[in-house]
């Protein structure tokens, strides 16, 4: 059951809530988010919400027999937009197009990229600076002086960005910067880095596990909005399966599931989700029309000579016809 209570509530009118609660055997757990206060209360499954529904300090209660309670569509039904600041949204019926490459590599590549996702009208960018590589000898990143450039070039076009965070003890140095923290695959289930995440007021991009079950993934996303975070983004960006004719099996069921069951945006990441270029463009479109609310693709301004996943990247000219198909996409999936 969700409990929301009025921004004012007396301790008083608090406590005889709690005592009520308690008398029906349930666990409570407060969180204060961004938007409100809530009181999530586990264990008794045939409680008569009538019981509490006119106490004062009670705003309204839902009773959500969903696992993941504040992730869940049984509660919240319209879906939720995050405000990415200055007129920049993710969800709530906006299709988003997040571009840019696998890492950021120098300064005059954000240049180049930059400039071109803003003749495109793309907004917002994507570039990591700590890379979680298989191989400790691969390129892991240009760290927190690269994102210090690519924040800058990008803001003064007006282009958001986000760039991965991977340990708790970076979110602080990159917060000036970022405007959007993704949570890679590898840490989907870093519950320390979720509740620390949870703690922030940015939004944050939640990739699923490498093998991490829909479930997984909702209760990541629980970790996050029950720390207080309520912006959070879903990503689908593929799984592992015994098929090894492509890196992931981008799982599209997820899409259409993740919709039905929670209010929060989900995004694909096809690049990841197939890691071979050609099939990019394909699972774009298939991912627009399995209900997407956005895409975030890798490309590079010479993907042959690109630092990390050149493979699955597009070239500019490549980018630039799939956004055309992207847009008629979009346009025939909203007719539907
Ligand atoms: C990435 O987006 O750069 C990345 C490392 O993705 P994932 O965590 O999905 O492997
Ligand atoms: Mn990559």
């Amino acid at each position: 059951m969700i409990i929301q209570l009025n921004q004012q509530i007396t301790s008083d009118d608090y406590k005889q809530l709690l005592s009520i609660l308690n008398k029906y055997n349930f666990n409570t757990k407060k969180v204060r988010t961004q938007l409100g206060i809530y009181l999530i209360a586990l264990g008794n499954t045939e409680f008569d919400i009538r019981i509490i529904g006119n106490l004062k300090g009670v705003k309204d209660v839902h009773a959500v027999n969903d696992k993941h309670k504040l992730v869940s569509r049984k509660w919240k039904t319209s879906p939720t937009s995050i405000d990415l600041g200055d007129n920049h949204y993710v969800g709530g019926g906006d299709f988003s197009i997040i571009a840019g490459p696998c890492s950021v590599e120098n300064e005059a590549q954000i240049h180049v990229i930059s400039d071109f996702l803003k003749e495109k009208e793309i907004s917002i960018m994507r570039g990591g600076v700590f890379k979680p590589r298989s191989s400790p000898y691969s390129f892991r990143g240009v760290g927190i002086e690269g994102l210090q450039y690519f924040a800058h070039v990008c803001h003064e076009k007006n282009i958001k960005i986000i760039s991965e965070v991977m340990q708790e003890e970076m979110i602080q140095p990159m917060y000036p910067y970022v405007d959007i923290f993704q949570v890679g695959a590898r840490n989907s289930q870093n519950f320390n880095l979720l509740d620390a995440l949870g703690k922030i007021d940015k939004p944050v991009l939640l990739k699923r596990g490498i093998s991490g079950t829909i479930d997984e993934l909702l209760y990541s996303a629980e970790y996050i909005f029950s720390g207080g975070n309520e912006k959070i983004i879903l990503c689908e960006r593929g799984i592992r399966t015994y098929e090894k004719a492509y890196r992931n099996t981008l799982d599209l069921n997820a899409v259409a599931l993740l919709k039905e069951k929670t209010h929060l945006p989900v995004i694909v990441d096809p690049s990841h989700g197939t890691g071979i270029r050609e099939l990019v463009e394909p699972m774009t479109l298939a991912s627009i029309m399995s209900g997407a609310d956005g895409v975030m693709l890798e490309m590079h301004q010479d993907p042959q000579n690109a630092l990390s996943d050149g493979q699955q990247s597009l070239s500019l000219k490549q980018t630039g016809s799939l956004l055309e198909k992207i847009n008629a996409t979009v346009t025939l999936h909203k007719k539907m």
